[in-house]
């Protein structure tokens, strides 16, 4: 029988979805660390615990009628920590007694027992961003030295919210911006009102739609022609100053974080050759954007659309 709540059911992540149904397929090739990151509203967490509900069925399906899934849906499964989403995460005060969902209850009175059930124990920080500084340096040793039945999942927006030592001990999943269709469909099922562009995630951009249509315009006729590309960045660098589509609110952060969800689908959806390094190149530049350097935008895009333009 088909799960209702299969990790299949996850819409418009194909890449991240690759990973976890490999990892699903050789659970033993799943590395102690995973980081999932990209925008919030687009199904990282929905993925993870889909993921763990199949990884720790005793089927290894995600079958609904074992122990492991009968517990997991009720949120009582022993081998499945999720810690919270609304505080900080400590290391815990109490070295011999440490409270609840710190760190140091975690690795002394968690993770180094066996699983209770399942063959794995997963540890999921929904917003991994919240472990504090002291938190995430015990962490370290542990995710260096993991016990061999645990499994870390991290979940994070951006990754420049994470240390570069921990973001080296694991293996990064992105995650995109959806496409508009596909965010319509699901704002429907989730009864989330729809006339509002959601710029490809389930948050809202304020991008007004008519920009929002010049730029995948410009996007689907600029894919593999360097001359267009050109024009593009300079329509793109030119915007900053001039925007007479969108005139009150005009905010150039949100118009490139919106051209780059846009850059993303198109080049997905492009026959083009070497997709997938085209897209790694984009998320990289993403992230810088992320940072808001001032004055390093327009260097940041040269560089992009340089690269770009090489691939036709
Ligand atoms: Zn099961």
């Amino acid at each position: 029988m088909k799960s209702q709540f299969s990790i299949n059911e996850i819409k418009g992540q194909s890449i991240a979805l690759q990973f976890f149904e490999t990892y699903l397929r050789k659970p033993e090739t799943i590395p102690p660390l995973l980081i999932l990151h990209g925008p919030d509203g687009v199904g990282k967490w929905s993925t993870a615990e889909r993921f763990c509900f199949q990884l720790l069925c005793m089927e290894g399906t995600g079958c609904m009628n074992c122990q492991s899934c009968k517990l997991f849906l009720i949120q009582q499964h022993p081998d499945y920590i999720q810690f919270p989403v609304d505080s900080k995460i400590p290391i815990g005060q109490d070295e011999k007694e440490p409270a609840e969902f710190t760190i140091r209850w975690l690795i002394k009175k968690r993770i180094q027992y066996q699983p209770h059930l399942s063959k794995y124990r997963i540890v999921l920080f929904p917003d991994a961003s919240l472990i504090n500084q002291e938190a995430e340096t015990s962490l370290l040793k542990t995710l260096e030295e993991p016990p061999s039945h645990t499994r870390f999942i991290f979940i994070v927006d951006d990754l420049l919210k994470l240390k570069q030592t921990i973001i080296s001990r694991g293996i990064t999943i992105p995650f995109q911006f959806l496409n508009r269709s596909l965010v319509k469909e699901l704002s429907d099922t989730l009864q989330l009102p729809s006339d509002v562009y959601l710029g490809g995630s389930l948050h809202p951009l304020n991008v007004p739609n008519e920009v929002l249509d010049i730029m995948e315009t410009q996007i689907r006729e600029s894919i593999g022609d360097s001359y267009r590309m050109l024009e593009l960045e300079l329509w793109l660098k030119n915007y900053k100053e001039r925007h007479p589509e969108w005139e009150e609110n005009f905010d150039y952060q949100e118009l490139l974080e919106s051209f780059f969800l846009l850059l993303i689908h198109q080049y997905y959806i492009s026959e083009i050759k070497n997709k997938y390094e085209i897209l790694e190149i984009i998320y990289e530049h993403k992230e810088i954007i992320h940072r808001k350097t001032p004055g390093l935008e327009p260097f940041l895009l040269s560089n992009l659309f340089s690269k770009l333009s090489k691939f036709d």
